[in-house]
């Protein structure tokens, strides 16, 4: 089942990290990669810095979004932050259900997948994220894992509003780890996750969906990786702080436009 037809998708996620000055500053500097990318470039940024970097992004390829976001419009959720307050500020995509949401904070399917709907409510593209953990892998659960993951996150969403969100498939004993998951393991998995949507939301839909990879991307591997059939693109983590690695990764690794 080829996927081709869709733009490659990179999403950089800044996790906790950078300033507001920094991240004026980086994209400052990553404006000229995203200009010749071969990529379409996400960039997810602490909500401290997403008014900034909205403004700075509007008329660039980068397209500005945030790293979790809450159910609610509005209520008494100290230290929370909703939606509508992103989509105030500019954010464009969202990442839910990251495996440290998931881990650290003890986020569940069911919370996930009610901010899916209202992130596709308030037209902020959502990025759901999956992934086993080491162990899960060690005793064959991975694909068990996944589909509970995707069927949980996914309740009660219509096919059209499935084919517009992208999925990333993050094994979590790749992630901020020396090594990424192997190429053929990645191709292994999307295409699982891909015939897993063909069977419960039709064949339209699972062509249509980005299914994107993160793990320990980084300039190096990432040629190998991209170019899987069923790898929709990339979610980037620690190699995202960097934006000369970053930026060779949004031009395919083959460098940036300012230095070839
Ligand atoms: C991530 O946290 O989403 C991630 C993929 O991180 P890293 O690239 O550092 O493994």
């Amino acid at each position: 089942m080829s996927s081709s037809v869709k733009p490659f998708i990179v999403v950089g996620n800044w996790k906790m990290y950078k300033t507001s000055e920094e991240a004026v500053n980086f994209v400052e500097n990553l404006i000229p990669y995203a200009e010749t990318a071969s990529s379409q470039v996400y960039l997810a940024v602490p909500f401290t810095c997403m008014d900034p970097v909205a403004v700075m992004c509007k008329g660039t390829k980068i397209i500005p979004g945030a790293q979790n976001m809450n159910d609610r419009d509005d209520g008494p959720f100290t230290g929370e932050i909703s939606g509508k307050m992103l989509q105030s500020v500019g954010a464009q995509f969202v990442i839910l259900g990251h495996s440290e949401r998931r881990q650290i904070f003890q986020e569940s399917n069911e919370f996930i997948n009610r901010k899916i709907k209202k992130a596709i409510e308030l037209n902020i593209r959502p990025i759901l994220c999956i992934g086993e953990t080491a162990s899960e892998r060690d005793k064959t659960q991975t694909t068990q894992v996944l589909t509970s993951q995707i069927k949980h996150g996914l309740n009660a969403l219509k096919g059209d509003q499935i084919a517009e969100l992208i999925l990333a498939y993050e094994p979590i004993w790749a992630i901020g780890a020396k090594q990424a998951a192997s190429p053929e393991v990645v191709q292994k998995i999307h295409f699982f996750c891909r015939n897993y949507i063909a069977d419960q939301y039709g064949i339209t839909v699972s062509e249509k969906i980005s299914i994107l990879y993160g793990g320990s991307v980084t300039q190096e591997n990432a040629k190998l990786l991209m170019e899987q059939n069923d790898v929709d693109g990339f979610l980037v983590g620690s190699a995202s702080l960097n934006v000369e690695s970053f930026g060779k990764i949004i031009n395919n690794s083959k460098g940036s436009p300012s230095k070839n």
